[in-house]
């Protein structure tokens, strides 16, 4: 099927609209006294896409959606993809769980698929749970081949 591999150009609107979408079957799925929200956020490592964050009911974390969209539209490379990530928002970094969509005609699906199952099973992707105070320790890097644990909640530190 050639037409799976094309590319697909994704305005604002229309990605913002199954944002929506998402967001209402999460709430669906989610006990009535937690509200979940998804919103435009500023990314910290200064890229000109447009993220979108959505809490989940733990400490410091959220799933980050990196949607390729610059402006109004989506940028040109069909190679490009929509990242959906795990995030420390005190430590501001990636915890893990990264997963691409590709910007191709199922992408409305595919995209709600990894949010929905990244939302649902996020505790597996957390790989370290700190053991002083129960947070998540991100990787740190020391160098280009070293990296160690940081729990940005107490300090606890731990080779990786
Ligand atoms: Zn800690």
């Amino acid at each position: 099927m050639s037409q799976q591999q094309r590319y697909t150009p994704i305005r604002k609107e229309e990605f913002e609209d199954h944002l929506t979408t998402i967001n209402k079957k999460l709430n669906n799925l989610t006990a009535d006294h937690i509200n979940i929200e998804i919103h435009e956020v500023t990314d910290p490592t200064g890229t000109k896409e447009r993220v979108y964050e959505i809490n989940i009911p733990r400490k410091h974390t959220s799933i980050r959606i990196l949607s390729t969209i610059e402006g109004s539209i989506s940028r040109p490379n069909g190679e490009d993809s929509i990242k959906t990530l795990l995030w420390h928002t005190k430590a501001n970094r990636v915890i893990s769980g990264k997963r691409f969509t590709k910007r191709l005609p199922l992408w409305e699906s595919n995209l709600e698929e990894k949010v929905i199952n990244l939302f649902q099973n996020y505790k597996h992707h957390i790989e370290k749970i700190c053991p002083d105070c129960n947070g998540i320790p991100v990787k740190q890097e020391v160098g280009p081949f070293k990296e160690y644990y940081y729990c940005p909640d107490c300090g606890f530190q731990e080779d990786c």
